[in-house]
């Protein structure tokens, strides 16, 4: 008997641009083999020219690092209590567990499957009524979709509660035009090995404020203090961008908004060709709304029929993955509080990301579509 091994198709793979050797080739020249340097400073530059020239960028050595001093620049100290997307990647949460901190988990909505206003109100008012008041709001753009920006932020104001923004997944997506990253009191990027675009590990800080990009820098480089000798009046983190990988973030700067098209399109591919099939739903559309995509997300009409796809594409070497577990349903997080209302873990159940990368070729596209057809009739 012949076996044919098909090529692999995964999920969300790198995808340089073409540009990055030459950045990282000149800081070889200049000896800027260092967490510091000419790179570090331009892909900063570059990415808060992308952005938008009032965000100020502080480029770390991940996404989970940004939130860990996101979350130090918002003032949470161990014992306090943060609220957070309960559906997401357990790198949102993990850094309030760093802090000594207490994370509240609260449920999805069904519009972008991000932090539901309601049940993040009932959360905070509970909290109060215990005598509690929450540190901050960590909200996420889920797969690219941005969250409810507007009620999200009308909460955080009414009850003067500070907003972290993880914008990991969603460089590059925009509610009205604004981009991603720009809304929250602290926003957070990721640029690792599967995201948009990547530097292999990496992630990056934004804000508004130049202090709370100085203030990030100084704790990513052991908060050393102003001094000859070595002297520190606080804890402080290794947690800078290495000048090798920002050279790889400047190539990737470049072909961003080809990255974002090009995942956009495999979206508008999928959905033609899968949504007739009743077992097969995907997001509508929302006025102002403009996902990155990053990766396409189908929700199955039951967790039976999702097992048989994902089963099936697995036997011929096509990488699907469920939909991120919530927070509140992991082992690690069993005690933890959280508000629920049966949205993400009805979406855990039923959901499937499919191959979603840039560098994704038509036809494996269409062999995924072809595997997916032969399961539902
Ligand atoms: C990837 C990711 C992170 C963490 O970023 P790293 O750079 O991998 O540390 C945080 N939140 C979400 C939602 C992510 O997808």
């Amino acid at each position: 008997m012949k076996t044919v091994t098909k090529s692999k198709i995964w999920l969300s793979s790198p995808h340089m641009g073409g540009t990055e050797q030459n950045y990282i080739n000149s800081a070889f020249e200049q000896n800027w083999i260092a967490p510091l340097g000419p790179n570090v400073d331009g892909f900063e530059s570059d990415i808060s020219e992308f952005l938008g020239e009032e965000s100020k960028v502080a480029v770390l050595s991940s996404g989970t690092a940004a939130i860990h001093l996101g979350l130090k620049l918002l003032t949470v100290e161990s014992g306090d209590e943060v609220i957070c997307q309960s559906f997401t990647f357990s790198a949102s949460a993990n850094p309030i567990a760093y802090l000594g901190a207490r994370p509240v988990f609260v449920d999805s909505e069904r519009d972008t499957w991000n932090i539901c206003p309601i049940q993040l109100e009932k959360a905070i008012l509970d909290r109060i009524a215990n005598g509690v008041k929450p540190k901050a709001i960590i909200a996420v753009h889920l797969y690219g979709m941005p969250y409810k920006v507007k009620e999200i932020q009308a909460i955080s104001e009414k009850y003067d509660i500070p907003v972290l923004e993880d914008s990991a997944e969603a460089l590059g997506s925009t509610v009205n035009g604004v981009k991603c990253g720009t809304f929250g009191d602290v926003g957070v990027l990721s640029f690792n090995g599967n995201k948009i675009i990547t530097t292999s590990g990496g992630g990056a800080l934004i804000s508004k404020n130049q202090k709370i990009k100085e203030k990030a820098i100084f704790l990513a480089t052991q908060a050393r203090d102003n001094a000859i000798h070595y002297q520190h009046s606080e804890i402080g983190h290794n947690y800078r961008m290495s000048n090798i990988l920002a050279g790889i973030g400047r190539g990737q700067m470049e072909v961003l908004q080809d990255r974002v098209d090009a995942r956009r399109n495999n979206y508008a591919i999928y959905k033609k060709e899968l949504s007739p099939f009743k077992e097969l739903e995907f997001s509508e559309d929302i006025p102002g709304y403009y996902s990155n995509h990053w990766l396409t997300a189908v929700l199955v009409s039951s967790y039976e029929i999702r097992e048989k796809i994902r089963l099936a594409l697995l036997k011929e070497n096509v990488e699907s993955r469920p939909l991120w577990k919530p927070m509140h349903m992991q082992p690690v997080f069993r005690n933890s509080m959280c508000y629920t209302n049966g949205v993400s873990e009805d979406l855990f159940n039923r959901g499937l990301c499919l191959p979603s990368g840039s560098n994704l070729s038509k036809e494996d596209l269409f062999r995924v579509i072809e595997l997916i057809k032969k399961e539902i009739v």
